[in-house]
């Protein structure tokens, strides 16, 4: 009997998973655990989600099948937030599709576009649901080095002449989870100049636009003149407005695109809870009033984290963007061998770099999920977890 597919097999292992058994292990034992792993605040989400949400689902209507185009209401919401955060314009009816988490459009994208054999780019360290999609989509893979010295940018100009135009699909995340990298402008106008030269996709990850500091602009993709014709943009409620659990983003594009990625929806979901569409269009009418609290929560955590891990003698960088720090190891310790212990002798949950691919050894991810006197604590026990190697 056959128990798993050849692709199943060749999916990497969710390299977390280690982690969370030992969590659940500890905490089964009574041990306190700080988590600063999954991307995935305390923060509750915006009011008016919760209120809109409670509204929706006294309405039978709302218990209905979505099915793919979903609520107009929430099409319409994301078109006018484009407009007003993005000064993006865009068809609600046919460059947009509702997703049930960005995660969900990322993972079927490659199944949309790509047949066996096509080439696929992915970054590495990178977010696990592009190289994941691409192994179930049976392309082929060519992973990119982002590297610190490069602004964790990953530069098209490096490839081969014969690979670029191989290549069909290409991810970029910027602000970039896990590097915390950021693009510029130029660079973005440079890479979709590159896609379009060449007839790439370009898959543009967005999940942390709203994550900014200091009056930093992550772009949308479609800011960039050209984007249009070669990119696909992922966008989500998920880290904006703490709503991770509610499974809603969508994917903006032109209609070609959006329509494949469509098509395989339409064979294995029916989309987002039309409530939980409700209860989003609501949160991104308000979106300005929102985003600065959370902007200003997530800034004074990473300022005091940032403080406190130099403290402990980590020289971490300060980010511009997103909910985390990446965070260089002393030379010679192990990303998945200092995380394990970290988890097991002090009770703080890491993510090892070399999770998120082996471009990643060399450093741990934190999130800003906790509250600062909770960080501080971590932070603590994180000193101790590296003094035996400060020592050597
Ligand atoms: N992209 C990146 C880079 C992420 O880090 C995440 C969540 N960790 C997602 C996409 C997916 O988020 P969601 O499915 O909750 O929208």
């Amino acid at each position: 009997m056959k128990l798993a597919s050849g692709r199943v097999g060749r999916l990497p292992a969710y390299a977390v998973q280690r982690i969370a058994t030992i969590k659940r292990r500890l905490l089964a034992e009574g041990r306190d655990v700080i988590d600063l792993g999954a991307g995935d605040a305390d923060l509750a989400p915006p009011e008016i989600a919760v209120r809109t949400l409670a509204e929706a689902v006294k309405d039978p209507k709302m218990s209905r099948y979505a099915f793919q185009t979903g609520l107009p209401e929430f099409r319409e919401a994301v078109a006018r937030y484009m407009d007003r955060r993005f000064d993006v314009q865009i068809d609600p009816n046919t460059e947009l599709l509702p997703l049930l988490g960005s995660k969900d459009g990322l993972s079927h994208l490659p199944l949309a576009l790509l047949d066996p054999g096509d080439l696929c780019l992915v970054p590495e360290p990178g977010y696990a649901p592009y190289l994941g999609g691409a192994i179930l989509a049976g392309a082929e893979i060519e992973t990119y080095r982002l590297r610190a010295e490069h602004g964790f940018l990953v530069d098209l100009d490096e490839l081969h002449p014969n690979l670029l135009d191989r290549l069909q699909l290409v991810f970029l995340n910027y602000p970039n989870n896990p590097t915390t990298g950021v693009a510029t402008r130029d660079y973005l106008v440079r890479t979709v100049q590159l896609c379009a030269r060449h007839g790439i996709v370009l898959a543009y990850d967005n999940p942390y636009c709203e994550l900014v500091f200091e009056g930093y602009h992550a772009p949308s993709i479609f800011e960039i003149p050209g984007a249009r014709e070669v990119a696909i943009e992922f966008l989500s409620m998920s880290k904006s407005f703490s709503m991770t659990g509610w499974r809603i983003g969508w994917a903006l594009g032109r209609p070609e695109l959006i329509a494949a990625l469509q098509h395989v929806k339409t064979y294995t979901d029916t989309g987002p809870f039309l409530a939980v569409q409700r209860a989003a269009a609501a949160v991104l009418d308000q979106a300005d009033r929102i985003l600065p609290r959370v902007c200003e929560t997530f800034r004074r955590r990473r300022d005091a984290a940032v403080e406190a891990l130099r403290a402990v003698g980590l020289e971490v960088p300060r980010p511009r963007a997103t909910m985390y720090l990446w965070v260089p190891l002393p030379a010679g310790l192990d990303s998945f061998g200092f995380a394990e212990r970290l988890l097991e002798e002090q009770g703080v949950v890491v993510l090892p770099g070399a999770s998120f691919g082996p471009g990643g050894e060399g450093y741990f991810r934190v999130a800003l999920t906790v509250s600062e006197a909770r960080f501080a604590e971590a932070t603590q026990r994180i000193g101790r977890a590296l003094a035996p190697a400060q020592a050597g």
